[in-house]
């Protein structure tokens, strides 16, 4: 164990660095816990007198999530629990805030707290406002302590089940249970250990059914991913540009990287509107509001900061994993602090460049650059609309202009479809609608078409014989543009007729 104040003890030392009859702190257990268990085995029965002995103040210790008077614990305790700054990501809640605070602001709380500004402290957490977050609560999980108390005969409290957004435990899939309010007032606050807790102090029990406990168990896993890999601060910039990236790939932005906040709600409601009925969550009957509540909130920009309860029930919203959010939250900060906003922002509005790209460079119609970046033509069109700066290529037109005749006479004279298109410099698919419209047109182009290609086989095969005298039917067939496959398909009358010596000697051979 860390110990700072090193050295030989001093007379008033409360716990000389050689004394080893203090409870060792087990791994997560809050400070409340090692202090409660302190007090018990003082055996002391006035919780004020304990609390002023570690913190020099009466109550600073038996607040759980947020002891205070930190400065006058480590220097009584000599700092026989670690630095001050462990003390507070491992054993107080503060650990769950961390993500979300810049270094400046997690030292100024700390600082506060060491400090016994208790109030400071929750006022630059936001808990002053947040209704649910301000209670304070002591959350066990059943099984946990029945494991503690097989193994130590005493049980304590698990720091993560203190964050606001744990509500399921990690390891056994229970719903956490919950004391009274009542129990931590401030009159009768004392030092409680779960396993001495009667019926009588806990709260009603939390039912949730088997999605609820999905959604529970998806944002507990969160909660410690993001509490165990997030190394720097979380930005709220960066955040919400990540959320941006993300509902671009889900299909909820439009192509100047506006929100489409209607289908993001819906799909919000159908899959966590449940997890309004959890205490801890009732902030989720928001998204449904007109602005969308705390969820479009989180996609725009805000002053102030938002309780990490709403990122977490946002994330595993819109992500699959956690792994896919750091990475996407990693290039958003990468771009952000290589070019600045700007370059954030283009992440979100490169389809729209993509479709110019398209249009003005590469000569699609609206529609099949649409196509191609797989957004509906009518949402490209009227983006395009909007912005008034594409130049999209002028269909020409063909109906009722000279060129309807010059491409009727075409027809009549039976050219490939290919062949007129580029004469004309239209569509190959005009060129077919055109024909299906006009099936006369299409009689008199497929007899055309038909002549044409005759002509052309029989003077290839003619050819062929001519540069071959001699040589078998079989032979000629390998040759290229021997045009008898074709003939044989097609044109087998004039076959039989030209060349009977020839198509006897085939047809033996077949
Ligand atoms: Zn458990």
């Amino acid at each position: 164990m860390a110990n700072e104040g090193g050295g030989s003890a001093t007379s008033d030392d409360l716990f000389p660095s050689t004394y080893d009859c203090l409870p060792k702190p087990f791994a997560g257990e809050t400070l409340y816990s090692w202090c409660a268990r302190y007090h018990r085995l003082n055996g002391s029965n006035n919780p004020r007198a304990t609390s002023r002995q570690l913190f020099g103040h009466p109550t600073a210790g038996l607040r759980p999530e947020l002891p205070f008077h930190l400065g006058n614990f480590q220097h009584n305790t000599n700092h026989n629990l670690g630095c001050l700054d462990d003390l507070l990501v491992q054993r107080t809640i503060l650990g769950f805030y961390r993500p979300f605070l810049s270094s400046r602001g997690m030292a100024e709380i700390g600082q506060h707290l060491a400090n016994g500004n208790s109030v400071a402290a929750r006022a630059l957490l936001g808990l002053s406002k947040d209704g649910q977050a301000t209670r304070s609560l002591l959350r066990f999980c059943p099984e946990c302590t029945k494991e503690q108390l097989a193994a130590y005969a005493i049980s304590w409290w698990r720091t993560e089940h203190l964050w606001p957004s744990i509500a399921i435990c990690q390891k056994h899939g229970c719903l956490l249970v919950q004391t009274k309010d009542e129990l931590l007032n401030r009159a009768s606050a004392d030092f409680h250990l779960v396993h001495e807790l009667d019926t009588s102090c806990l709260g009603p029990g939390v039912v949730a059914t088997t999605r609820q406990r999905q959604l529970l168990a998806g944002i507990a896993t969160w909660t410690m991913a993001l509490v165990n890999q997030t190394d720097n601060h979380l930005n709220e910039t960066a955040l919400r540009f990540t959320y941006l990236l993300q509902a671009k790939s889900r299909g909820w932005l439009a192509l100047d990287g506006s929100l489409r906040l209607k289908a993001l709600q819906d799909s919000f409601l159908s899959q966590c509107a449940n997890l309004e009925s959890i205490p801890a969550f009732n902030f989720v009957r928001s998204a449904g509001g007109v602005n969308g509540g705390f969820l479009g909130s989180l996609f725009r920009q805000h002053p102030g900061r938002r309780h990490p309860s709403k990122h977490i029930v946002l994330m595993n919203f819109l992500f699959g994993e956690p792994e896919e959010f750091f990475r996407t939250y990693a290039t958003v900060d990468g771009a952000i602090s290589m070019n600045g906003l700007q370059s954030a922002q283009k992440l979100l509005t490169d389809s729209s460049r993509k479709l110019i790209n398209l249009i003005e460079e590469a000569g699609h119609s609206v529609s099949s650059a649409a196509g191609v970046l797989d957004i509906p033509a009518d949402e490209a069109l009227a983006h395009l609309n909007r912005r008034n700066d594409v130049v999209r290529p002028r269909r020409r037109h063909i109906v009722g202009t000279p060129r309807e005749n010059q491409l009727r006479e075409m027809l009549r004279e039976g050219g490939t479809r290919a062949e007129i298109a580029e004469t004309l410099s239209i569509r190959p698919a005009f060129i077919k609608d055109y024909l299906a419209r006009h099936p006369e047109l299409k009689a008199q182009w497929e007899a055309a078409f038909t002549a044409k290609e005759t002509e052309r086989h029989r003077a290839q095969l003619l050819s062929v014989l001519n540069t071959h005298p001699g040589l078998p039917i079989k032979a000629i067939r390998r040759l290229p543009k021997n045009g008898f496959q074709w003939l044989y398909n097609n044109d087998r009358e004039w076959l039989q007729k030209i060349l009977p010596a020839i198509w006897k000697r085939y047809s033996q051979q077949q």
